[in-house]
Order: C-alpha cells, then structure tokens, then sequence
C-alpha cells in the first residue's frame, strides 16, 4: 500500500531533506587541542614520512641478514635506543643491541628479538640467523609522504587526532560549527519552574532538542516556548531565521491551534509537512531565506523519531560533514507484531539474549507516541518497511541500535 498522493515515503523525505541541505562554507583554523568532533574543511596530505626510518619493532638485536649464521652469532658493537640512534656504520658479522622504537643502524636489515638469542660478552650466540626484514618497520609503514590521511568532510574522532599529531600539525582548518535554533510550542507547555495548572504539562521537548543537537556538537539559539498564535511563532522564525537551521516541535498538524505549517508559508516556503512514517506523519520541512526549517510533531517520542531519522543526517551535512547510514541488522522476533501497512515505522524494542544464547528482539508494549519513557528502556527501533503487515513471531526483522555511529 502506497501513502496518499501528499504524502511523502520516508525515504523519499530524507532524500529531499538532504538534496536542499547546503553545507556551510565558512572555514576555521583551530588549536588541534580543540579539533575533537569538529569537521576537517580540506585534505590532509602527509608532509613527511611516518615512521621517518626504518626502526626496530622489538628489543633485541640488529644485523645484515646475510652476514651472520646459527653457527658465527654476531660480535656486539655499541647500542640504539629510541631516539638516540647508533651512528657508526655496522659491519658484516656485527650487530648492536637495540630497543623497540630506535632507528635501524646503516648496515643492518634485520632484528632478532633477545628472547632468541644470548650476549656472552661481546659475543651474541643465534638460535637462527634472521630473515632480511624480520622485525623491521620500515620508513613510511605507517604513513608515506604525500599520501591523503585524511579527507575534506571528515568528522574528526581522537584517533584522527592522533594522525594529525604524528604529522606534526598543531592546528586545524575546520568548518564553522552551524548554529541551530530551535523551539518548542504549545499553549499547554510550562517551564519545570511553575506549578501546572489545568491542561498543563511540563515542556519536555525543548531540553530534549537542546540535548540532541549539543550531541552534535552544534551552537544553539534557543527560542523558547512560543504558544499557539500565528503572531508569536512569525515573530520566532525571524529571530530564527539568523541561524543555519531552525528545529521545532508542535502545532504542524491539522488541528484549529496548529500554526506552524501556515506561518512558514507565510513568511518562506514549505517543500513538503506529511510523511509516511509512524511515529511522527505531520513534519514541515521548508526555508526561510537559506534557513532550513523542521517542524517536528509534538509527541515527544515523534519528535525524538523524526529528530534522529531524518533531521540529524541533513544536520550532519549541514556541517560539512558526511552523515552515516544507519546501521541495522537483522534479529528474530520474540513476539508477533502486527499492524496496519502504509508507514515506515520504527517501534521501540528491546535485543534479548535466551539463555542458550540465540539473540531476538522484542517490541515494547505500549508503543504510543506520548510515551517518552519508553525510549529509556528500550535499546532499538525495530524498522519495519511501510507495506509490512507486521512479522510474525520468529521471522527475522531489521533492528536499528540507538548506539549509532552518526558520521560516517
Ligand atoms: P501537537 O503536535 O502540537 O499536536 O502536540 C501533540 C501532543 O504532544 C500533545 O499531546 C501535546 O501536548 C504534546 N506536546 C507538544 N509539545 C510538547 C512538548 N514540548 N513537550 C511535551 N509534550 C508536548
Ligand atoms: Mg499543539
């Protein structure tokens, strides 16, 4: 069953979404002290060498392959330590002590590690004569001059970190950290502050917004609960609009103190407002100039759902940075889910390990999308394609971790 004609398929959203997704541009040279999470604005080429020569890669002893025997052992001639090489030429039948880390010296190709062999004063007895090349990293085995380490788009992790440290870079360039604002409204919605009245409930959205973009790495500007007038939400998109994107919740769907979608076609432009996911259909992706703007529904586990799926990976691009697909594996199903075809949905579930071992996975109950606390105890979406009639109980299902990786 296919979604009604307005109404978009999820993937269909979430390539839109991306395709109008314009990274910025704006690059910044940072302390690499500062870099972690930051997104890499150029190439990285390496300007040396890693390691610069070749070196030992244990204690032991170093020699020409060819000039030594099981029968001759090698006569000892001085030491290399890391970072204070042997300096003298090494001759046949000769070899220095050496540790893990120090620089080869010029006449010797191979290292015998110490537990295979032993000193009797200047004398070293081999169990074996060692290959040319044992033991030996060469210059460039990690990294060679001139080869890309890294590339422009790169989300930068502490390993990255590392690389550029090994080159010797003490900074940088970097794209500008987008700023995102972002709103919640309702007439209904109270600060933790205040006591609720009739009808009230505490704005549980906003924070919870404010949580998934600082997960990003992202500036904010936060607008705060606007109410359900025409005016007030005008008046948030043009303080929005200075931002690179604008992230809402509430008021897009079709109820009389609904006004989001209008005032975004009032003062921008709205692409599309319906998807055909569960939970979350009402969604209004639009501009506002060259700000992006998200309205998310209300119910927080839609907006927590829409959130993830489809504005983070264009959010990830936004920043210049390269989004991941998500990753999803297969599991058995405990329990039979049935439902009604026509939405991508992603159901909170629960990956179980039976005590002979077989792994499964179970749908949460109670699966309405007012029921924030069910995403703490669930551990997964269980992603089932918009014509499933539901799956049942032992039939394999796609299962989509909340721990994700969220660049690629
Ligand atoms: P709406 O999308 O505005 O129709 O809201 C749908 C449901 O989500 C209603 O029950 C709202 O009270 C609730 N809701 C909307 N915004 C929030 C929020 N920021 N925090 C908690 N619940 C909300
Ligand atoms: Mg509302």
């Amino acid at each position: 069953m296919s979604p009604p004609a307005d109404m978009l398929t999820f993937e269909k959203a979430r390539q839109r979404i991306l395709a109008a997704t314009k990274p910025v541009t704006n690059v910044e040279t940072i302390s690499l002290d500062a870099a972690l999470g930051r997104i890499l604005a150029t190439d990285i080429v390496a300007p040396i060498d890693v390691p610069g020569a070749a070196n030992s890669a244990m204690d032991g002893f170093a020699m020409a392959a060819d000039t030594v025997s099981a029968d001759t052992g090698a006569t000892l001639v001085g030491t290399a330590h890391a970072g204070h090489p042997f300096t003298d030429n090494v001759g046949a039948g000769e070899c220095v002590r050496i540790m893990t880390g120090a620089w080869l010296p010029t006449g010797t190709d191979a290292v015998v590690m110490q537990e295979q062999a032993q000193i009797n004063g200047q004398h070293v007895a081999l169990d074996a004569a060692p290959a040319p090349g044992a033991h030996v990293r060469p210059a460039g085995d990690d990294i060679c001059r001139g080869q890309r380490v890294l590339a422009a788009g790169s989300y930068l992790r502490a390993t990255d970190i590392g690389v550029l440290a090994t080159l010797g870079q003490m900074s940088v360039p970097v794209f500008r950290r987008p700023c995102i604002a972002y709103f919640s409204s309702g007439d209904e919605l109270q600060p933790p502050e205040s006591e609720l009245g009739p009808g009230q409930l505490y704005d549980s959205n906003r924070p919870m917004l404010a949580a998934l973009l600082a997960e990003l790495g992202f500036d904010t500007l936060d607008l705060g609960r606007v109410p359900d007038d025409p005016q007030a939400l005008e008046a948030a998109l043009e303080r929005g609009e200075s931002a690179d994107a604008i992230v809402s919740t509430g008021g897009v769907s079709v109820g009389d103190a609904d006004f989001v979608r209008e005032t975004l076609a009032a003062k921008g432009n709205v692409d599309f407002w319906r998807v055909a996911i569960k939970p979350g259909k009402p969604l209004a992706f639009g501009h506002l100039g060259g700000t992006g703007f998200f309205g998310l529904p209300g119910n927080p586990v839609s907006a927590a759902v829409t959130f993830t799926q489809l504005v983070r990976p264009a959010l990830a691009r936004l920043a210049g940075g390269q989004p991941a697909a998500a990753q999803r594996h297969q599991r058995q199903l405990a329990e039979t889910i049935e439902r009604k075809p026509g939405r991508t949905e992603f159901m909170r579930g629960q990956q179980l390990t039976s005590d002979a071992g077989q792994a499964y996975v179970r749908a949460l109950g109670h699966q309405g999308s007012g029921v924030l606390s069910s995403m703490g105890i669930a551990d997964c979406f269980i992603v089932l394609p918009a014509d499933s009639e539901g799956a049942a109980a032992g039939s394999a299902v796609n299962v989509e971790p909340f721990a994700q990786r969220l660049w690629a």
